[in-house]
Formats: C-alpha cells, sequence, structure tokens
C-alpha cells in the first residue's frame, strides 16, 4: 500500500484496511490540531488509488471494513469519490463498511441525495469532529463551524443513513468556559443525536497556535479532575434516543464507554466516585493521543 506522511484514523478502524486516497486536511485551520501541519491537502492520483485496491483485493481478505485516509476525504468530488466506491465493491466485495472522515465543509458540499447515494455503494460511516457545542471556543478554535451548522450537517449524514460518529473534546474550552462548553456540546449531541460519541481530553501538540497561546498564558488547561467534572455535566447533558457514549481514548484519564439513555445515571455515579478519590484516574505518562 502506498502511504505518505502520518496515517491518522479513528481508534475504531484499527483492524480495518486503511486505504490513503487523499493526504493532509482540506481545513487544517483548527488551532488545537497538529496532524496535518506538514502540508497542503491533495487527493491522491486515480492509478495510486486503484493500485492499492488491487493490493487490497489480494492481501488482505480478512478485514472486513475499511476506512479512506486522511483528514478530511469526503470533500473528494462526487464523481471520484463514488468511482472509489464502486471499485471497493468489486474488488473487495468482502468488506462490510467503509468509513470517512468528514467535517462540516465536507458535508455541506454534497447534496443529501449524493450522500445517499455514497451510502448505496458502502459508505457506512463519518466521523465529525464537533469538539464542542459553544460558539465562542468554537469561533476561537477556527473549526469553520459554529454548533448550529454542526447540528445541521450532523443530520444530513444521519438523514442519508450513514452512521455518525462524533468527537468532542475535553479542556477545549479552557476553566472559564469549562461548564458552558459541557452543557452546550451536550445540547448540540442531543440536537444530533449520533450512534457514536467520543469524548477526547485535551493534550497540547507543539507548535499548535493552542500551545503557543498556553505559553503566553492566553489559555489555561484545566486539571484532571475539572476534565472529569465537564465529563459529567456534558453527559448529564446528552440525551441520546441509543447511543454509544465512550471516554476510553488513550487522552482519558478514565475510561468510560456508556450505552445512553439506559447507562446514563451509573455512568455519572462512577464519575463521582473517581471525582471523590475512589476510582484510580490513569497516571499522566500513561496518556497519549
Ligand atoms: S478539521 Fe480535523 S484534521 Fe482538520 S485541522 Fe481540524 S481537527 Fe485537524
Amino acid at each position: 500500500m502506498n502511504y505518505e506522511g502520518v496515517i491518522i484514523r479513528p481508534p475504531s478502524e484499527a483492524n480495518s484496511i486503511l486505504l490513503q486516497v487523499s493526504q493532509g486536511c482540506s481545513h487544517n485551520k483548527c488551532t488545537f490540531c497538529g496532524a496535518y501541519k506538514w502540508g497542503r491537502f491533495t487527493i491522491k492520483p486515480d492509478e495510486i488509488i486503484m493500485g492499492d485496491i488491487d493490493y487490497a483485493a489480494k492481501h488482505f481478505k480478512h478485514q472486513r471494513r475499511l476506512f479512506l485516509c486522511d483528514g478530511d476525504a469526503l470533500i473528494i468530488p462526487q464523481k471520484r469519490l463514488l468511482n472509489i466506491l464502486v471499485e471497493i465493491k468489486k474488488n473487495l466485495p468482502w468488506i462490510t463498511r467503509v468509513g470517512v472522515y468528514a467535517n462540516s465543509k465536507s458535508i455541506k458540499m454534497k447534496t443529501i441525495d449524493e450522500l445517499k447515494e455514497l451510502r448505496s455503494y458502502g459508505l457506512g460511516i463519518a466521523y465529525m469532529g464537533l469538539e464542542t457545542g459553544d460558539d465562542v471556543t468554537l469561533e476561537a478554535i477556527r473549526k469553520g463551524a459554529d454548533a448550529q451548522k454542526m447540528i445541521d450537517m450532523g443530520r444530513k449524514i444521519r438523514q442519508a443513513g450513514i452512521k455518525l460518529s462524533i468527537t468532542v473534546l475535553l479542556g477545549i474550552a479552557g476553566k472559564k468556559r469549562s461548564h458552558i462548553h459541557a452543557t452546550q456540546t451536550g445540547r448540540v449531541l442531543s440536537a444530533i443525536d449520533p450512534e457514536y460519541v467520543g469524548a477526547l481530553s485535551l493534550m497540547l501538540i507543539p507548535d499548535t497556535p493552542l500551545y503557543k497561546d498556553y505559553e503566553k498564558g492566553v489559555f489555561d488547561m484545566i486539571e484532571p479532575h475539572e476534565m472529569l467534572e465537564e465529563l459529567k455535566t456534558m453527559i448529564a447533558n446528552t440525551d441520546l434516543s441509543r447511543g454509544l457514549f465512550h471516554a476510553n481514548h488513550a487522552s482519558n484519564y478514565l475510561p468510560i464507554r456508556a450505552r445512553l439513555p439506559k447507562e446514563k445515571r451509573k455512568t455519572i455515579e462512577l464519575i463521582d466516585q473517581a471525582l471523590a478519590g475512589k476510582v484510580e484516574l490513569k497516571p499522566e505518562h500513561l496518556r497519549a493521543l
């Protein structure tokens, strides 16, 4: 397989075939993100992508899922993206789900019918970074969308029948807006009602604008117990009809995996126990992105 740059994929795609169809992120402006700072967003040539599909067809016969890398592959023009899905279906008929990262811009660029068309050719899940539902923080981190746009774009994916996994970022609003971040994120998640929510805990990455703000004293990192308070408030304010809320990423202090709404109360009680010092938190040196 032809891989260039750093390949990033959601934790739940750890066992998937990773097909790199683009490089970088078309937005590439979020102040906390150091993932693709090395270069411009490009779509890989069709002959390389088709060569990789051929290779995967010969060598990856046991994997049932495939993830289209990099940062925002949904932004690939419809005809090209559809062609990639068609080739995957033809050459790897055992693949049951194709996943992709999406952001508000790439979702906006597709019509609902185009998304449904992608769904019918195998696109089964989109991963969208919400980070926060707080408009002030969304603007501060240069996410490129306000909360209402995030709600509209998240709902659009769901209306197309594509599963949606949303990432939120504990600590991203700093100390002063921590509570607002938690309540507003819960509100936006409830409005979108995705199948999955993944909460990560902020880790500052050197050379990012947010890191520089932290060094200048403009941005305050919250403490581990404040992250837990944030997580607790967020879960308390999140009403999903039937979703999985997990905070078991390597960056988190307390692993959580809760079916909502069923396990909401139990999860909040577990966080309360951790806040009371009755449950051990992950030591700082074991956290990772
Ligand atoms: S949209 Fe995602 S990958 Fe792109 S800069 Fe923002 S956080 Fe990073």
